[in-house]
């Protein structure tokens, strides 16, 4: 066995896991600000329609910009959810977590209410808020 290389192997399978999650949270950020920005261009398209309401207009270039950085908006918010999507389906199914407490005697699952193992009597560690 090649120690070394073994607990290289391990490293980058880490790196890579690391990466995903950092895309996943760079993705999620990124989606936030656009989210808020739509938001707060919807609003201006408002704002704007409301104005030229009452200058009996109905529609003007600064309108047409307004709606057409929502169409943007709006792409890229697709595209974004679907990379997150992506890198969701190629994560590797996460084990399911053993959140059982165990007795380090006998083994028996405890209860974190308990402060001895019902199996052996030994005394169980004390949960860790
Ligand atoms: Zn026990």
């Amino acid at each position: 066995m090649d120690f070394f290389k073994q607990a290289g192997d391990a490293l980058s399978n880490l790196g890579r896991e690391a990466g995903k999650q950092a895309d996943m949270l760079s993705l999620q950020n990124r989606l936030g600000a656009l989210e808020a920005e739509l938001e707060r261009t919807f609003a201006e398209a408002g704002k704007r329609s409301y104005e030229l309401m009452r200058m009996r207009q109905m529609y003007d270039d600064e309108t047409k910009m307004i709606l057409g950085r929502v169409k943007e908006l709006q792409d890229e918010m697709m595209d974004i959810r679907q990379q997150v999507q992506d890198l969701r389906s190629n994560q590797q199914p996460a084990a399911p977590a053993d959140t059982d407490r165990h007795c380090a005697e006998c083994g028996k699952v405890a209860a974190d209410t308990e402060a001895f193992c019902s199996g052996c009597g030994a005394k169980l560690p004390a949960v860790e808020a």
